[in-house]
């Protein structure tokens, strides 16, 4: 208890430092090299799942915590290269549980948190590639990797879409998590057993990380980016729809049982349905 008591006031902080921080970076956002110089960011890199966690659903050929792994090694790579400070949660198959992702994000006053996931539902026709956010801090990071992993993959552009997986809610620092693709669709599948195919979908994400601050500030029509400008991309809002108790902290699913909503279908099925792996 003290612990936790102990993280959340260091979140805090580094929530104050975040602001303090992004004060700096938007007035220097012209000067390209004085953010850069002034606090390094520090990547966190989520693979998705690990050890006896395979991801997807039962009796899914391709196991998710594999290839979540290895586009994260590929993005640490890229993000490396580049110059960025990267911290991986896991870097080999073991399970790593989900309040130890977020305590090592929060760790860091000044980083952002990207999260690999590959989605999965029971219907085979389901494809294409969703990017999630919770807080409004994180939807210009979320709108610029969405705006390259789906500019870059062959894949369906199911959308950025708000929800508070743990992962989001819990973090203190700018936080996604993509669905690079189902690994149930055999085309998308066989798309991400292709090593060519990770390293292209790393680049992509990549590309949005360093293009996370040339963001624009209200939502564009226009799906053309000057290289100055990536479009703020719209999103929908599924921050209501009730989750499977895996996706959601014991509380708000307690919370969601009690307004027990009749079972409309929301525009997210399949992302439901596959984000039941995501959190257990
Ligand atoms: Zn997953």
């Amino acid at each position: 208890m003290g612990t936790v008591f102990f993280q959340r006031q260091v979140s805090l902080a580094s929530l104050v430092i975040t602001l303090v921080a992004s004060d700096n970076s938007s007035a220097a956002q012209t000067g390209r090299s004085s953010a850069s110089s002034s606090a390094p960011i520090t990547v966190v890199i989520d693979a998705g799942h690990g050890g006896h966690d395979r991801g997807g659903i039962p009796g899914q050929s391709v196991a998710e915590k594999e290839m979540t792994l290895d586009v994260a090694q590929r993005l640490r790579n890229v993000l490396a290269a580049s110059g960025y400070r990267v911290v991986m949660t896991r870097d080999s198959d073991v399970f790593v549980p989900l309040g130890t992702r977020v305590a090592i994000a929060n760790s860091y006053g000044n980083a952002i948190f990207v999260c690999i996931h590959f989605n999965a539902t029971k219907r085979a026709g389901a494809s294409g590639i969703e990017t999630y956010f919770y807080s409004r801090d994180s939807l210009p990071l979320a709108s610029a990797i969405h705006y390259f992993v789906t500019g870059g993959a062959p894949s369906a552009n199911r959308g950025v879409r708000r929800r508070g997986y743990y992962v989001l809610r819990r973090t203190s620092v700018p936080a996604v998590l993509v669905e690079c693709g189902f690994l149930t669709n055999p085309t998308e599948a066989a798309y991400a057993q292709s090593a060519s195919y990770r390293q292209k979908l790393a680049e992509e994400i990549a590309a949005g990380v360093r293009g996370r601050n040339s963001v624009g500030s209200a939502m564009s029509t226009t799906r053309v980016a000057t290289s100055e400008t990536i479009p703020l991309q719209p999103y929908m809002d599924q921050t209501k729809v009730t989750s499977s108790k895996h996706s959601k902290s014991k509380r708000s699913h307690k919370k969601s049982a009690r307004k027990k909503k009749s079972s409309s279908k929301p525009a997210g099925s399949e992302a439901r349905s596959g984000s039941t792996d995501r959190e257990g």
